[in-house]
């Protein structure tokens, strides 16, 4: 195996990259970093700080209060901000939805592409978020761009919710989905973008095990295994 390799794996939300990148991670006994975790801390923040969402100003005036770390336990990642820990409260709705917001910010990014940057080079990663191929990791050595149709993501969105007991509205899943796309891609700071080097892998018509064997294959056509 390698020595030292960063894998970075983007994709719009829904495609099943944190499922996929953690079995990566777990296969090849490296780091997994979850970097959509970490706006979401930093989200929680502005949120408990009661600043409003949409005043650039105030909230990168802020940005410089925070300060978030990660840890690992049993292979699973933990986040605090300011030495809290907040990995559960960062699951919320509300903690994504201040993500999505403030993650426009350059400040807000500035701040944890450095954090991100720092941990790719000193340990084994695979990175996933929205923009680690394109911005943070250009260098890595396998880029792989996720992605599925909206109908396939707001289908398994659908039977997620289903099985906690929910009663979802499946068209309104996908419409969401496809706002939620709208708004990373065209955003001007670091949009959702497969990078040129990019891998795409197409999950619409894969299970899990059918993904991550095309990922052991993308692994070792780039010389990883
Ligand atoms: O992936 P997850 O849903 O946890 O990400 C929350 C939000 O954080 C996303 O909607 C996106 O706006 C932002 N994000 C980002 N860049 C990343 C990871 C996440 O802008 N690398």
């Amino acid at each position: 195996m390698m020595e030292h390799f960063n894998i970075a794996i983007d994709g719009p939300a829904g495609a099943g990259k944190s499922t996929l990148a953690k079995k990566l991670a777990q296969e090849l006994s490296c780091v997994y970093v979850d970097t959509g975790a970490m706006y979401r801390a930093l989200g929680v923040y502005f949120s408990r700080l009661g600043l409003d969402l949409a005043d650039e100003a105030a909230v990168s005036e802020a940005v410089s209060g925070a300060t978030v770390s990660l840890s690992y336990q049993d292979g699973v990642q933990q986040v605090f901000l300011n030495g809290e820990d907040v990995s559960a409260v960062i699951r919320s709705e509300e903690a994504g939805l201040a993500a999505s917001r403030t993650s426009a910010y350059p400040a807000v990014r500035a701040q944890l592409t450095q954090l991100q940057k720092d941990l790719a080079a000193k340990e084994n990663v695979v990175m996933d978020g929205r923009d680690i191929g394109s911005v943070v990791l250009p260098d890595a050595q396998l880029k792989i761009y996720l992605t599925a149709s909206s109908r396939v993501r707001g289908s398994r969105r659908f039977e997620e919710l289903k099985a906690k007991g929910e009663n979802p509205d499946l068209s309104r899943i996908i419409a969401d989905i496809e706002q939620r796309d709208e708004q990373d891609k065209t955003r001007k700071v670091a949009p959702l973008i497969q990078a040129e080097d990019a891998e795409l892998l197409d999950s619409s018509d894969l299970d899990i095990n059918g993904v991550l064997e095309r990922m052991r294959e993308l692994c070792r056509s780039h010389g990883i295994l």
